[in-house]
């Protein structure tokens, strides 16, 4: 178990960090860092805006033997009302480009013709940019909120296609070992998973962090691109909820649509204090305008136990928990 941190711990993480550059706060609400618009504090919290900065305090977190968690947009996450222990930082690195201008250092997997992005890209912002430039594999992305890390992380996808069907490497950063190119392989994909995310979802204190990614983009015809792309954020915007939410809260059975078990047993519209199964799209939980982490946890529990004892099915979530929780969140079935 982890020894209690000292002052001394807390002043060295806070002086490493100024050292980067990167400003440090106490007590940070985390509300406003999550799409959920739902989080309590961090107990340290910094912005960072380049991969040096980002390395560096995992690295001085890791020294002050402090649990680190990187936040990209908050899109795929739900933090606990208590809020996060250690050092939480917002990843706002914003350079992608060819991989001839990128100046990050050569490896094994780097091809001239890929086009790299730094972890904290939001990726929608990439994908339309991509399109813009005549490369093709992205346009999937247009609608899909969060960073290129948490991508990266969740393998996350749209109408019929994922990141994993473009990655052609991540650039990651290991807590005692240090950076390490993963292939796609390397990252063992599965729908909306991936090693990355089997690693956090272990719940260490000691975290993986994804500085960078190259993607293979294929040179295409910037009209049909943009013409697939706008088709398919009309497509989610006739579909989706507004509120705020995390997307899709539980990940589709096999054969199944989450959404669709949850309206079958009449769940669809139903409110545990500020939280609500939307009555737009069943698998959104959305925050009516005060939601806490405990009513959200407390309707995946309800949809988890009403699917399985009326289909058998075990509804896993898509999201993953973050901070500090009296409990573990899912009850047993
Ligand atoms: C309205 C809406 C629609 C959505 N639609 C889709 C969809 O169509 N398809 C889909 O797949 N997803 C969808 N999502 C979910 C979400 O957009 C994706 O999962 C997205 O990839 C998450 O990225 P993020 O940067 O927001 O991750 P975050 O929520 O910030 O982080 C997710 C996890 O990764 C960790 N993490 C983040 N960055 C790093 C890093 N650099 N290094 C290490 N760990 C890190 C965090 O600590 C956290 O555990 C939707 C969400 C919303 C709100």
């Amino acid at each position: 178990m982890r020894e209690a941190v000292t002052v001394r711990d807390m002043l060295r993480l806070e002086e490493r960090l100024r050292d980067a550059g990167l400003a440090v706060t106490r007590d940070e609400s985390l509300a406003k860092r999550t799409t959920f618009r739902i989080g309590g504090p961090a107990d340290w919290f910094a912005v960072a805006t380049s991969v040096a900065q980002l390395e560096a305090a995992a690295e001085a977190a890791a020294e002050s033997d402090l649990p680190l968690t990187v936040l990209g947009g908050g899109s795929n996450v739900l933090v606990s009302d208590a809020g996060i222990r250690g050092l939480v930082v917002a990843n706002q690195t914003r350079w992608h480009g060819p991989a001839a201008e990128w100046t990050g250092a050569p490896h094994a997997l780097l091809r001239e013709e890929q086009w790299v992005a730094e972890s904290g890209v939001p990726l929608a912002g990439l994908a339309r940019a991509t399109i813009r430039a005549g490369r093709g594999g992205l346009e999937w992305a247009v609608s899909v909120p969060g960073t290129v890390a948490g991508a990266v992380i969740g393998n996350a996808g749209a109408h019929s296609s994922d990141t994993a069907a473009n990655l052609a490497w991540a650039l990651v950063w290991w807590p005692g070992e240090g950076r390490d190119v993963l292939s796609g392989a390397d990252l063992r994909y599965v729908y909306r998973g991936s090693l990355l995310k089997e690693r956090l979802l272990e719940g260490r204190d000691a975290r993986p962090v994804v500085l960078a990614a190259g993607f293979d983009l294929p040179p295409a015809d910037v009209a049909e691109l943009t013409a697939k792309a706008d088709e398919y954020l009309a497509r989610r915007r006739a579909t989706q909820p507004v509120e705020p939410s995390a997307g899709s809260i539980f990940r589709n059975p096999p054969g199944h649509f989450a959404g669709k078990l949850i309206e079958e047993l009449g769940l669809k519209g139903q409110r545990i204090g500020g939280a609500q199964f939307s009555p737009r799209h069943a698998n959104f939980i959305v925050n009516t305008g005060d939601g806490s982490a405990a009513d959200v946890v407390a309707l995946i529990n309800l949809a988890r136990a009403r699917v399985w004892k009326s289909y058998g099915l075990v509804l896993i979530p898509e999201i993953l928990f973050a901070g500090e929780w009296a409990a573990a969140p899912l009850l047993p079935l």
